[in-house]
């Protein structure tokens, strides 16, 4: 199961591979040293590519859905760059003596339709022969066949003096390189790295750090070696292939596994704009070396070259980075009314709960996963459609209330951890097992009777630091020492609640430090006692934003997520919920006359009145009734008068003649220039948002927009 953070390493090293093949493309060491940069780019940076067929193979290949959207995707992206790059090609005099319709072919299919891009005929080649062929016939069945095509690509590559003695080879590869230039193709080239990759995924042992280190540090070295033996021998034709690459990729792409370490989202458009678009840049300072004629500064000088052309493509790689996610997160067509018939609705933006989980991210130390509290149906936002949307942002580990909530959002096909954070009886232990749940163990006798039952459990230890809600009591050392030894619990996780960590009140802050200070002492003594710590974790959302640098596994974070914090929170945390109904009924009351249940409201002059179709049955808070609360209507706030009946309501009408039958009215989210937001809604009731989403009624339809 990928866990959000469990590729950094892979991640940071598409960074450098990167800049590896920029090296490949500027020899920087050239004009130091023809040996170091021989060793530099045709021996060390030559990892680079075949690390880049891993990660395809590791990350889509034997998934045939995954596989059909790489091959879409990178299908498309090749088109581009072709666009960008095939005159240049043409130009550059490369069809010349061929004819057209041929060269083209050979370019797009083989040798890229400018140098560099190879690469990408080669990727999409690899996948489209071989994804099927692994689904097929499993890894071990079609690697011989790979490792034949990679020994046949080594004989036209750095062995290609090795065949050419014999006449039988001669014409072999004659023939290969009418098709093709070279033999670092997607048939000969890339398929092995392919496997490789998806076998490292497949049969997915345990790096064990130390062997791979040995193996790539042996297998390095005799790469080295036999490299500068072909050379020696004046055997390469061309000098990407060696038969040492091959183990070296292997235990390189096991020890990026193992490091934990977080990398920054965009290093994976990154490393591939970087790839894309170097050899512009190159382009670029060659050009602008001749211009002003200091061909002999930027061009000779190895590493002036290398660094003015990596910068470059830096430039433009955000450039074009930073245009697309403005592109992205433009802003949308607001409050345009929805073509639907509904008497009340909410409107759950997708897009800003992924801005969200983005913003929660920036806030927490880089170990620390996102625990997405979705209880309460996401806090009435729809929980299965909010779980689906966050596990398409990466997030792994998601908590709720019941075991209902749990087990409806796996029966709609949310995976990854989910922790239940409420009390569960024992007797329902079978299901906590069935459904791979995290059960929280609420005291030290709940820990009995759970393990009593019999059945494999994972669980979370809750410790009660202070609030005096849920948790075993955090001085009761060897009650929670004892329940990390009971046989069928395995402890998974230990965690307690911030229970005032909403305010910044001195009070307020000094009893939060004691809740922190008595957890990590709980935490140290166990430590001390040879208990190896599971997963920790105390913040919510306020324990987030408060104190955002405390060391834990997780934060469990719920209100912030659907941006409903308070006005004083509200900076960047762009609210999910927009709740609206409409004008059923208009009609004009002349003063004196009285409207609603017990003629709860008077008009003082004559008034127009609207009838909203919501109700506290849907959710509208009774204690909005009489003028307390608002609402919006085509910009404007109106007043709620008379009493919440249970299914409509009266606002006032009178500074607001165009408002017809049909009118959308916004009881929390933006019109125009007016907001309500969910927390001045539930201020205006006397409650929290929290309270007031968790009570949204079922008959408010949900429409997720995006
Ligand atoms: C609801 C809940 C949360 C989430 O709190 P927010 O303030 O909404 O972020 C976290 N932890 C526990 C134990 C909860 O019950």
């Amino acid at each position: 199961m990928p866990a959000e953070r469990r590729y950094g390493g892979i991640d940071w090293f598409r960074m450098a591979a990167a800049f590896l093949i920029i090296a490949i493309h500027t020899s920087p060491l050239d004009s130091v040293n023809a040996e170091a940069d021989f060793f530099f780019t045709r021996v060390l940076a030559r990892i680079a590519v075949p690390f880049f067929f891993m990660t395809t193979g590791f990350f889509v290949l034997s998934d045939r859905k995954k596989s059909h959207q790489f091959l879409k995707k990178t299908g498309l992206l090749y088109a581009a760059a072709t666009v960008l790059y095939l005159p240049i090609h043409i130009y550059a005099g490369n069809w010349e003596g061929e004819p057209a319709l041929f060269a083209l072919l050979k370019d797009i299919l083989f040798d890229g339709t400018f140098y560099h891009l190879w690469y990408l005929p080669a990727v999409l080649i690899g996948v489209l022969i071989f994804g099927p062929l692994v689904r097929k016939f499993g890894i071990e069945g079609i690697f011989p066949a790979a490792i034949a095509l990679y020994l046949i690509g080594l004989l036209g590559d750095s062995y290609y003096g090795l065949g050419q003695s014999i006449p039988f080879f001669q014409e072999l590869y004659q023939g290969i390189f009418w098709f093709s230039d070279y033999t670092r193709n997607g048939l000969f080239f890339a398929p092995v790295f392919l496997l490789l990759g998806a076998a490292v995924a497949l049969f997915e042992r345990k790096p064990s750090p130390r062997l791979d280190f040995i193996g790539l540090v042996v297998s390095f070295g005799l790469m080295t070696a036999e490299a500068f033996w072909l050379r020696s021998l004046k055997w390469p034709r061309h000098d990407s292939m060696y038969i040492m690459l091959v183990p070296c990729m292997y235990f390189l792409f096991r020890l990026l596994l193992i490091p934990k370490i977080g990398a920054p989202k965009s290093f994976r458009s990154m490393s591939l704009l970087i790839y894309l678009l170097h050899p512009a840049a190159i382009l670029m300072v060659r050009f602008f070396a001749k211009l002003v004629n200091l061909e002999s500064v930027c061009i000779d000088n190895g590493i002036v070259y290398f660094l003015m052309v990596t910068l470059l493509t830096l430039v433009l790689s955000y450039g074009l980075l930073w245009i697309g996610e403005s592109w992205k997160s433009r802003p949308k067509s607001k409050t345009k009314p929805r073509k639907n018939t509904e008497r009340t609705w909410a409107e759950v933006n997708l897009s800003h709960l992924a801005h969200n989980v983005r913003e929660c991210r920036k806030r927490l130390p880089s170990q620390c996963r996102l625990m997405a509290v979705v209880k309460a149906d996401a806090y009435g936002h729809g929980g299965v459609v909010c779980a689906r949307h966050l596990r398409k942002q990466g997030v792994t580990a998601f908590a709720v209330a019941t075991l209902e909530e749990g087990i409806r959002l796996r029966r709609c096909g949310i995976k990854g951890e989910i922790l239940i954070l409420g009390y569960t009886s024992p007797e329902r232990a079978a299901k906590l097992q069935q459904y791979q749940f995290l059960q929280t163990v609420v005291d030290y006798e709940h820990a009995v009777e759970l393990d009593k039952t019999g059945f494999a459990l994972n669980v979370h230890i809750k410790i009660d630091t202070g609030m005096h809600r849920l948790g075993e009591d955090g001085q009761n050392f060897s009650r929670i020492c004892n329940m990390f030894s009971m046989k069928h619990l395995q402890i998974k996780g230990i965690y307690t609640h911030l229970c005032w960590s909403n305010s910044k009140e001195q009070k307020a802050v000094e009893f939060t430090q004691l809740q922190i200070q008595r957890f990590y002492q709980l935490l140290d003594r166990l430590q001390r006692a040879g208990i190896k710590l599971p997963d920790i974790h105390m913040q919510s959302s306020y324990g987030m934003l408060h104190y955002p640098k405390l060391q834990c596994d997780y934060a469990r974070i719920g209100i912030a997520l659907y941006g409903a914090l308070p006005l004083s929170e509200r900076d960047v945390f762009l609210p999910v919920l927009e709740w609206k109904s409409r004008i059923v009924l208009v009609r004009e009351i002349a003063a004196g006359e009285s409207l609603g249940y017990d003629c709860g409201f008077t008009a003082p002059k004559p008034m127009r009145i609207g009838i909203v179709s919501a109700g506290y049955a849907d959710g509208v808070p009774r204690s909005l009734s009489f003028g307390r609360g608002q609402v919006l209507i085509q910009g404007q706030r109106a007043s709620i008068l008379g009493a919440v009946c249970m299914d409509q309501m009266a606002v006032d009408l009178t500074h607001l003649p165009s408002a017809v039958r049909g009118s959308v009215v916004t009881l929390v989210g933006r019109d125009g220039e007016q907001e309500i937001s969910a927390a001045e809604c539930a201020q205006r009731s006397g409650s929290i948002a929290n309270e007031l989403l968790s009570r949204l009624g079922s008959r408010v339809k949900r429409f997720p927009i995006s």
